[in-house]
């Protein structure tokens, strides 16, 4: 058996959550009052991951992303990369993380197997950096931007939520540095996720966005979409070295070609970002459950697979999962 869903859409790519613990709490994501964390026990271990991995790689799945929370804030997040990378039938394994702690990471990330890695980014101003972020840290993560270019991981995919009045204002000189670095620089539609501050709710969209860098910069050229680029569309500018991608969960959904499972830190797994649907494994698993048993859950949470998420860029209903336990 493999996880196919009700729309025939083959689930072959994971999402690991591996903390909801982050050194961050970005006004959208995560809301500065506490939230309360998940304890050290409520939390998968990286061999409960790695079982479940296995089982899912026997029905088809052979990509895994590790996000968070922050994932380089769990301690034994490199050996775990490495363990993952030795899990027959994965081909790929991807991290996505703020940057605050990548410089001192970066070597024992390489070492470890990693290629490629998303680092997140809203501002390129320190002092904007502290407001959305709650920590002043923009030099910090600039620097793990510039160690893991100079360490060779590639791409670097530097993805920044758009944001009206926070960011609106940067996001040409975001696009510009694709003239200078060869990374993909994303923008990503806020998507109505958990309890944010007040004031992140006001929308600012792919259609405004392409708009805005068109006449400010120039063409955005289409690049050619590959099988397995995910929801982002690839534009560059004329003589850039880098790529602009926009990921537009709200505006103009990209559902139908979703390959995705996301696991929790709580080893909840989703079958949409957007649908608080979850199955529980974690119960099963500590039970003493056999691998055709958690199987048969995850193919449950494939034939639970809505054909759309629910959400437009018009309807006010929330998610009340948090992006920060989910990962994203
Ligand atoms: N801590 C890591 C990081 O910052 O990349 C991984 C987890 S974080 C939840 C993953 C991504 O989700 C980040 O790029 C973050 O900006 C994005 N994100 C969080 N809340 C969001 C929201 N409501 N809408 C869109 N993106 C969101």
């Amino acid at each position: 058996m493999k996880l196919v869903d009700p729309y025939n859409r083959r689930l072959n790519y994971l999402r690991i959550s591996i903390t909801d613990r982050c050194n961050l709490s970005c006004l959208y994501c995560s809301p500065r009052h506490q939230i309360p964390k998940l304890s050290h026990e409520d939390i998968l271990s990286y061999e409960e991951i790695l079982r479940l991995v296995r089982i899912g790689v026997q029905l088809g799945i052979s990509k895994v992303r590790i996000t968070g929370g922050e994932p380089l804030v769990r301690k034994g997040v490199h050996e775990f990369i490495q363990a993952l990378h030795q899990v027959d039938g994965i081909r790929d394994v991807s991290l996505t993380t703020n940057g605050v702690l990548l410089k001192d990471h970066v070597n024992a990330l390489i070492d470890a197997g990693l290629h490629r890695i998303n680092i997140s980014l809203d501002t390129l101003k320190p002092d904007k950096f502290k407001k959305i972020t709650g920590l002043d840290a923009f030099d910090r993560v600039w620097e793990g931007i510039q160690r893991a270019y100079q360490g060779g991981l590639s791409p670097i995919k530097v993805n920044t939520v758009a944001l009206r009045h926070f960011n609106d204002n940067e996001l040409e000189d975001i696009a510009r540095l694709s003239f200078i670095y060869p990374f993909h620089f994303r923008f990503i539609e806020y998507m109505p996720i958990g309890t944010p501050e007040a004031g992140m709710t006001s929308s600012l969209h792919t259609p405004e966005i392409k708009q805005r860098l068109t006449d400010k910069i120039g063409e955005l050229i289409p690049v050619e979409h590959q099988l397995s680029d995910g929801p982002a569309e690839r534009f560059r500018f004329e003589g850039a070295i880098g790529e602009i991608g926009f990921i537009s969960a709200m505006s103009h959904h990209f559902c139908h070609t979703c390959n995705r499972l996301r696991l929790t830190a709580s080893g909840q797994l989703r079958s949409c970002l957007l649908s608080d649907h979850q199955e529980d494994l974690k119960t099963p698993l500590r039970s003493g459950a056999s691998d055709e048993a958690l199987s048969a859950i995850f193919l449950k949470a494939a034939s639970m697979k809505g054909v759309q998420h629910g959400l437009t860029a018009d309807t006010p209903v929330r998610i009340s999962g948090q992006m920060s336990s989910i990962g994203g």
